[in-house]
């Protein structure tokens, strides 16, 4: 049966997070939680693949392929919303086969798995390796890592009307500046489409500066024809992706209990964090108004939540957990 597109309309809330740091400094902060958006389809993620979803539906596709890591928030979305909307997924995971929540959650969501081990994962970017997984799975449109692409970043533009909208509710006539975790760059790309300019667009950084984040939001800006401006990046990541830190776990449990929003420590605190920093050191004017957009991955931080509490008791340590 082919796929058809979902008749959903999400909405995520835009409400005020306090913390003390933020009051001390005379910043007002609200959070766009798309970790709210659905109890399966959590984050960024489903507004990166809803237009790859729309093209599988147009191509008359039965089900969707894609490709991610053992704790991977965009397998986990398209998993969740094959099952939500009833299509078929087929997920090809890097490395060897292994046993993590996410993994778990994939196959109770109906996933098929396939294993690619490291070589043959990092193959990926060949020109002729989606042309042997169609020939094995003709019904499947790919969509590649992540929901990239500028029809992904299309897919981020309405966060911008979404947070337009629930000003009036927190009694905000207008805000200063919006901040977004940047891993692909591809959610903070569909921001600055959305903005037009009419705010800056700052991008925490959860992955070293030589990714390439910068020249992938320069590419898509370039695609979509708009200039490369109104956008900012800044180096979040605090030695890694996916590296986590006494400093770092301390913050997020912090964060948590002062402002009673869930965090995970590879996108949302590092962003948060980096916020802090900027803060402190004096670089937000007070009486700023800034939205961050909660970008969920809540499910990828149950594989961390052991090393969180024990970073937090013993300084030393720091890890890193392949994404
Ligand atoms: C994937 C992800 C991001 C990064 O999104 P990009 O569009 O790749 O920059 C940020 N936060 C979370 C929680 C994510 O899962």
């Amino acid at each position: 049966m082919p796929l058809t597109l979902p008749d959903w309309a999400p909405r995520a809330p835009l409400e005020p997070l306090r913390l003390s740091w933020l009051d001390e400094a005379g910043v007002a902060l609200a959070v766009l939680r798309l970790d709210l958006v659905d109890p399966l389809v959590s984050g960024n993620k489903w507004f990166k693949l809803a237009p790859w979803l729309s093209r599988a539906a147009e191509a008359g596709a039965e089900g969707v392929m894609s490709l991610g890591g053992a704790h991977s928030n965009h397998l986990h979305a398209l998993a969740a919303a094959g099952r939500r909307f009833g299509f078929a997924t087929l997920g090809l995971l890097r490395g060897d086969p292994q046993d993590t929540p996410t993994v778990r959650d994939l196959q109770a969501l109906g996933m098929e798995l396939q294993w690619l081990g490291y070589g043959g994962y990092r193959r990926r970017h060949e020109p002729d390796f989606w042309v042997s997984w169609q020939r094995r799975y003709p019904r499947f449109q790919p969509v590649p890592e992540g929901g990239g692409g500028l029809p992904g970043a299309q897919g981020c533009r309405q966060l911008v009307g979404w947070v337009r909208e629930q000003l009036p509710a927190l009694g905000w006539d207008d805000y200063h500046g919006l901040w977004v975790a940047a891993g692909t760059g591809t959610t903070l790309a569909g921001l600055v489409l959305g903005e037009g300019g009419r705010h800056p667009v700052l991008g925490a950084l959860a992955v070293p500066r030589d990714h390439g984040v910068q020249e992938q939001v320069r590419a898509l800006l370039a695609e979509a024809g708009v200039a490369d401006a109104g956008y900012s990046l800044l180096d979040a990541c605090r030695g890694g992706f996916a590296r986590i830190d006494a400093e770092l776990a301390g913050f997020l449990l912090q964060a948590e209990r002062e402002g009673g929003v869930p965090l995970e420590p590879v996108y949302t605190a590092k962003a948060l964090m980096a916020l802090r920093d900027e803060v402190r050191a004096g670089r937000i004017a007070a009486g700023s108004r800034l939205v961050l957009l909660h970008t969920g991955g809540l499910q990828g931080r149950r594989a961390l939540q052991a090393e969180l509490e024990r970073l937090t008791n013993y300084t030393d340590r720091a890890v890193d957990v392949q994404g």
